[in-house]
C-alpha cells in the first residue's frame, strides 16, 4: 500500500541529505515530489536519484521571491499541494563571540526566514487537509557547544510551527516540528572537523547518543512520512524528537 498515493510533496533542500531521503521515501510511497536546492547541476542529480516523476526548482530560500515562484510553480503544474517540508538549513560553529553580524545574518535569512517566507507563500496553495513538517533540531532544545546562533535560528522556527498550528486550524492543516539529532549527512562535515578527525568525531558524537549511534538520514524520512501521511492524521504541533535519545542524555 501507497501511503501517500495523488499527494503532492515539496520538500526545500530536497538535494540532499535527510531531504532526499525524504523525498526518495515520498515518491516511493506515491507522491509527486518537488524538490528545491541551490544548484542546477545537484537538484538535476538528485531528481535522477529519486525518480518517479521528480521534479527541481532551483532557488535560494533566502530570496522571498523564489518562494513565490516556487507556490506559482506547483499552482500551475499540480493545481497545489498536500505536504511542505520546510527542511533547507545550513550550519556554521562558532563562540558568541566569535560570531559575525554576517554569520549571524546568513542563519537567520536562510534557517529561520526562509522558513516563515516559505510557509506564508505556499500557505494559500496548500490544500485543506494538508501537513506542514518544519525542520529544527536537537540544537534547539539542548545546549551544545558553539551552537549559539543555530541554535536561536532552530528554536524560532519550532515557536513559528506551533503558531501556525492553531492559525491554520480552520484549513484542517497540521504543522508539527520534527526535531533531528546528530544524522550522518553532510551538514556534520560544515562542522569544521577534519577529514583526519572526523573518526574520533563521529566516536564522540556516538558517545553521546544513547542509542549508541548517529542517525540515517532515512530514519528521518520514516518519522517525516509519519507526519505527512494518515498514520499522523490527529498529531498537530508537536516536536518529534528523533534522536536516539540524546536530548534526555
Ligand atoms: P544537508 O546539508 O545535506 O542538507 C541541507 C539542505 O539545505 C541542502 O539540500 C542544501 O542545498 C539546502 N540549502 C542550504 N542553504 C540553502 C539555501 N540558501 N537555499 C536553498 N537550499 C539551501 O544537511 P541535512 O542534515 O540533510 O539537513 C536537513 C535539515 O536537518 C536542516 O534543517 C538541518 O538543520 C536539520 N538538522 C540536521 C542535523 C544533522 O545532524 N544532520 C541535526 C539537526 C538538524
Amino acid at each position: 500500500m501507497q501511503h501517500l498515493k495523488d499527494k503532492v510533496a515539496v520538500i526545500t533542500g530536497g538535494n540532499s541529505g535527510i531531504g532526499k531521503a525524504t523525498a526518495r521515501l515520498f515518491a516511493q510511497e506515491g507522491a509527486q515530489v518537488v524538490i528545491t536546492g541551490r544548484r542546477q547541476d545537484v537538484v538535476d542529480q538528485a531528481v535522477n536519484e529519486i525518480g518517479h516523476g521528480a521534479v527541481g526548482v532551483v532557488g535560494d530560500v533566502a530570496d522571498i521571491e523564489h518562494h513565490r515562484t516556487l507556490a506559482e510553480t506547483v499552482k500551475n503544474r499540480f493545481g497545489g499541494l498536500d505536504i511542505y517540508i520546510a527542511n533547507a538549513a545550513i550550519i556554521n560553529l562558532t563562540a558568541s563571540g566569535n560570531a559575525t553580524p554576517e554569520d549571524y545574518d546568513r542563519h537567520f535569512a536562510i534557517n529561520t526566514r526562509g522558513v516563515f517566507f516559505g510557509v506564508q507563500a505556499i500557505e494559500p496553495v496548500i490544500r485543506d487537509g494538508g501537513s506542514i513538517i518544519v525542520t529544527s533540531s536537537l540544537a534547539a532544545t539542548k545546549v551544545l557547544p558553539d551552537h549559539t546562533v543555530y541554535a536561536g535560528s532552530k528554536a524560532a522556527v519550532a515557536a513559528f510551527a506551533k503558531n501556525w498550528a492553531i492559525e491554520f486550524k480552520h484549513r484542517r492543516i497540521r504543522v508539527n516540528i520534527l526535531s533531528p539529532g546528530p544524522v550522518d549527512t553532510a551538514i556534520l562535515g560544515k562542522l569544521g572537523v577534519s577529514e583526519a578527525d572526523r573518526p574520533a568525531f563521529e566516536h564522540h558524537m556516538a558517545s553521546l547518543i544513547p542509542a549508541g549511534r548517529l542517525g540515517q538520514p532515512e530514519e528521518l524520512a520514516r518519522a517525516a512520512l509519519f507526519l505527512a501521511s494518515e498514520g499522523g492524521s490527529f498529531v498537530n504541533g508537536i516536536e518529534l524528537h528523533v534522536d536516539g535519545g540524546m536530548t534526555l542524555a
